[in-house]
């Protein structure tokens, strides 16, 4: 099986983005998937577009790439995101703005049986979250393959289906079963919100799926933050991974 890493949520944080692809280049794998959102909320929209583009095999359209560039609506979004997304939208180049417009909203691999979107296999166009149990079980009907990877919620797990029972949860490893189908959320690499401020991304490979983590200078990333007017309060969170 090709060895893959799995990366979501960058957020146009370029630190992180680099600390993780620093880890990446170490774990030597054959390709690179990127579950969307390379912008919102951070300092460089602009970078954090162009490596995924250039690096990752596959390249999934995510909410704040899409409301970036007027393709979604961004009322729903709170006060800081929609700050941070109307900076954005200012700040892309006329070439990332249409990139991102032309980004697809899922992929199928289907030599490695897997499926990829941003917020849920169900309607994947209204970006639904996918945290627990209750969130995930049903969407094991809504994809064929054997393993979906997930972003979006910014909180990592493993979830584990026979097709009966309940859905067993894994925090950071497991081995692939062949009698299992398997959601995965990779959490993020530029805003964690599982109470870990390290960057998030997942390694598959040998029959393993592992949530991998590594730190980075946050402090930096905040400082640009600060000097491009985004909100503090969005510059403080990275610090909590909250
Ligand atoms: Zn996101």
């Amino acid at each position: 099986m090709t060895a893959y890493a799995v990366i979501s949520d960058v957020h146009a944080n370029l630190e992180a983005l680099h600390a993780v692809l620093a880890k990446i280049e170490k774990d030597n794998v054959d390709r690179i998937l990127f579950l969307g959102d390379s912008v919102g909320y951070g300092p460089d929209p602009n970078e954090c577009t162009e490596e995924p583009k250039d690096r990752a095999a596959i390249f999934i359209a995510g909410n704040h790439d899409w409301a970036a560039v007027g393709k979604n609506d961004s009322t729903s979004f709170n006060i800081h995101a929609k700050i941070a997304i109307d900076w954005t939208g200012e700040v892309l180049t006329a070439e990332n703005r249409e990139y991102i417009a032309g980004l697809p909203l899922t992929a199928e691999l289907e030599e490695d049986d897997i499926f990829l979107v941003h917020g849920s296999p169900y309607e994947p166009q209204k970006w639904h979250y996918l945290y627990s149990e209750y969130d995930v079980v049903d969407n094991f009907s809504y994809f064929k393959e054997k393993i979906c990877f997930v972003g979006h919620s910014h909180v990592p797990f493993i979830a584990e289906y026979s097709g009966r029972g309940p859905v067993s949860f894994h925090d950071n490893i497991t081995k692939i079963k062949t009698d299992c189908r398997y959601i995965v959320n990779t959490g993020s690499i530029g805003q964690p919100r599982d109470g870990n401020p390290d960057a998030a991304y997942v390694i598959l490979r040998d029959g393993r799926i592992e949530i991998k983590r590594t730190s980075y200078d946050i402090v930096l990333t905040q400082n640009k933050m600060k000097k491009a007017g985004l909100p503090s309060y969005l510059a403080e969170r990275l610090s909590r991974g909250r």
